[in-house]
């Protein structure tokens, strides 16, 4: 039975200071008895109140990790079951599954794959590890493999091996990298979880439907682990789906312990397309890592863009940092464009400036995250807003003349920006697609000073 609201407060430090995120020490006693938050929140709470708290101060969904240095794999620590909610925490890790027998130029190829980086609006996506499965039966290959992408990737591992022997000559060269260990089953658990512990090394539960896994893991954390991630072993969509949704909903409404674990979810589909689908309501509901078959960017970058929309706080848009930004050789005559910094904005005007050829300055006015329009309507987008950031941002300082393009969709503010910043004001194309057309035509010689 969990704590209450008021018995969690009774060991709060009772500041009121708001640093946890709710402003009173009450509100997040009962964020906390809903198992919303984590005790971790509050900086001042004392070890004392920790013991005391228990199982109430531990996040609904265990923070487990793999990996290693700056690639680390967080995973769990979810408080909610729907996004919306609040948000999620730690985005889901992408798993790219290499057989061990995979050599030369076919493995060069995959971990160049796996190591790609693409860019938009902003955002890294990027997949996070390499699953490596034993097909061929042996403890040397399975070792080699395992040296060979640790020499090739920086990324994650997923040793896939339910021989304990194997995993243990592996974990012999790679176990400094943190990997995830695949998996501890009714048969092998006792040994496998051993050598999870004296590596430290998270292990996959893998039971044989959702009430064998939670009596596995009853059976696992007896034996003094807690380092774990759940795989109930379906391998059908709609029963995967069914599986995850319950072990989300007992982890958090009924703070359910056994189920209070990460997720594990393998894609089964052959073809890439297929795949994606699969992969992608894994990441929507409910997986913590989903280990994918295919490599290929124009296959995962779908994936990708969702997870990173679904990861994001629904509380928070986007933003860019308003302030000069310079897109190509800037000088002194170089045009200068305002926006909002809303990040789609704001990097649909730099990708069309860049496209423009001609070099250029951007001040992205603070708008809350909001787009031009949208700003505009809330009374975030202001002739004096925009002149106090022209003023404030130091802009008069790097260039010799006095003018500025406005997004077309406000052209209304035209003229009483002009008025209160002083600066000569240009109505620039609506979209941000009309720039290029718009700068050639303008500027190409530069703006006079
Ligand atoms: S951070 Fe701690 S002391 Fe401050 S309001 Fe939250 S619970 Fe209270």
């Amino acid at each position: 039975m969990g704590l209450t609201g008021l018995e969690i407060y009774k060991h709060l430090p009772k500041k009121n200071c708001g640093k946890c995120g709710p402003p009173t020490c009450l509100a997040f006693a009962m964020s906390l008895a809903a198992g919303k938050a984590s005790l971790d929140s509050c900086p001042d709470v004392t070890d004392a109140a920790k013991e005391a708290l228990g199982a109430a101060s531990a996040p609904p969904i265990a923070a487990i990790k793999f990996g290693f240095g700056d690639y680390v794999n967080k995973l769990g620590e979810e408080t909610v079951i729907f996004r919306h909610e609040k948000t999620f925490v730690n985005p889901t890790s992408v798993v790219v599954e290499i057989p061990d027998t995979l050599r030369g130029a076919q493995l060069d190829e995959k971990m160049a794959d796996v190591n790609f980086v693409f860019e938009r609006v902003g955002l890294q996506y990027n997949l996070n590890g390499v699953a490596i499965r034993n097909v061929s039966g042996d403890a040397e290959t399975f070792a080699e493999a395992a040296r060979l992408v640790t020499e090739k990737t920086r990324h994650g591992l997923v040793l896939i091996s339910e021989d304990v022997a194997v995993m243990e000559r592996a974990l012999a060269d790679v176990s400094r990298r943190v990997p995830l260990l695949y998996a501890a089953t009714a048969d092998n658990y006792e040994k496998m979880i051993e050598l999870g512990k004296k590596h430290s090394c998270p292990v996959v539960v893998r039971g044989n439907g959702l009430d064998a896994t939670a009596q596995l893991v009853g059976k696992v954390t007896a034996q003094g682990c807690k380092n774990l991630v759940l795989d109930t072993g379906n391998r059908d969509l709609s029963q995967t789906l069914a599986d995850y949704t319950m072990i989300r909903r007992l982890a958090i409404k009924r703070k359910f312990r056994p189920l209070g674990y990460p997720i594990i979810a393998f894609t089964t589909a052959s073809d890439p397309r297929e795949e994606m689908m699969e992969a992608s309501v894994f990441v929507a509901k409910y997986a913590s890592v989903v280990v994918v078959k295919t490599s290929k960017r124009e296959h995962l970058l779908s994936l990708l863009a969702l997870r990173g929309n679904i990861y994001t706080d629904p509380q928070k848009p986007i933003q860019v940092e308003p302030k000069i930004y310079e897109v190509g050789q800037v000088t002194p005559a170089s045009p200068v464009y305002v926006t909002t910094n809303f990040s789609l904005t704001y990097f649909s005007v730099e990708g069309e400036v860049q496209a423009s050829r001609v070099p250029a300055y951007i001040l992205p006015v603070e708008t809350d995250g909001t787009s031009v329009l949208t700003a505009w309507a809330a009374g975030k987008y202001t002739a004096d807003k925009i002149a106090e950031f022209i003023k404030s941002s130091g802009i008069a300082d790097r260039v010799q003349h006095r003018e500025v393009v406005l997004p077309g969709y406000v052209a209304v503010l035209s003229g009483k920006l002009q008025e209160a910043s002083g600066w000569k004001v240009v109505v620039g194309p609506r979209e941000a697609s009309g720039i290029p057309a718009f700068a050639k035509g303008r500027y190409t010689q530069g703006v006079p000073a």
